[in-house]
């Protein structure tokens, strides 16, 4: 028995864009080519946000025009507003990922708009893509299991996102804990309350490793029946609400788990190491992730 776990490789976008340097276009054109070489099927591998506001993201459309497309490889591109929907679609991105936040508080502060504001732009997004074409989109729902500015986030502010996302036909839905302040059980109730708004989307979850949960987080998604789940290679990244605390999850240390027991991932770990080393060697940090301190086992 080997059941399939799709690992969302994070690390090019949101491990990137949260660390204090910026990398320029060639080397995140060649993190991308290694990870997908590594076995990243789907990967974020660009942001359309405002690059004066998020430096570390600039030059989208160049990564994008130097990646050759490619059918085995998904390559996604955030999206916050109509804008960066334009962006998305000009530049050939295999998937719109687009952001929606689950607080007005985190909405205001990130983008300019508050969560009921962002589901409207959800809505015309898929309007447009009805229309026009265009990419297939999921949505990400940020800070949904707490916020930096408005606190708890209730199951209740997550549901009812959810189920205007899933009336507007939305295929797959991410659940984010951005800041990194979930728990298992918590997780375990919120996706049986989200599968219950959403039966017919498909759950992909989200989780960052702020405060050593990220990995029990995991976990307790596997055994609730979630098959994608979003990781970062070496842990990169951060969270902007707390200095000096780790990324997302790392995409070695989830697919060691996984595979030990008995999991599919369709990673090479050894080769994750590697660019997990590489990678935080280039940003001048030691690795987040355990697997690139310890290596993996059997060696
Ligand atoms: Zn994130």
């Amino acid at each position: 028995m080997s059941r399939f776990i799709q690992i969302v490789e994070v690390g090019p976008r949101d491990g990137l864009q949260n660390e204090t340097l910026s990398l320029p276009v060639a080397d995140r054109l060649a993190l991308i080519r290694r990870l997908e070489a590594a076995g990243a099927r789907r990967i974020e591998t660009v942001s359309f946000v405002n690059p004066n506001r998020v430096p570390q993201m600039a030059g989208a459309e160049e990564i994008m025009a130097a990646l050759e497309p490619d059918l085995d490889h998904s390559r996604i591109g955030l999206v916050l507003n109509l804008r960066g929907w334009e962006r998305c679609v000009a530049a050939g991105c295999d998937e719109a990922n687009v952001v929606v936040c689950a607080t007005d508080g985190f909405g205001l502060a990130n983008q300019g708009a508050t969560a009921a504001q962002q589901v409207d732009t959800l809505a015309a997004i898929v309007e447009r893509q009805a229309v026009e074409g265009g990419p297939p989109i999921t949505m990400t729902l940020s800070v949904a299991f707490g916020c930096p500015f408005d606190g708890e986030v209730s199951e209740d502010q997550v549901v009812a996102i959810v189920r205007e996302a899933a009336a507007l036909g939305v295929p797959e839905i991410a659940i984010a804990d951005t800041i990194g302040v979930a728990d298992p059980w918590t997780v375990r109730q919120r996706i049986e309350a989200v599968r219950a708004a959403a039966p017919d989307a498909r759950l992909r979850m989200h989780f960052h490793d702020t405060r050593n949960t990220g990995l029990a987080n995991a976990f307790a998604s596997v055994e609730a029946g979630i098959d994608v789940l979003d990781a970062s290679v070496g842990g990169l990244g951060g969270c902007p609400f707390a200095p000096n605390a780790t990324g997302n999850i790392g995409t070695e240390d989830l697919v060691y788990m996984l595979e030990r027991a008995g999991f599919d991932t369709g990673y090479d770990l050894a080769a994750l190491i590697e660019i997990g080393r590489d990678i935080s060697e280039k940003l001048g940090k030691a690795p987040a992730s355990s697997l690139a301190r310890a290596g993996g086992f059997p060696a």
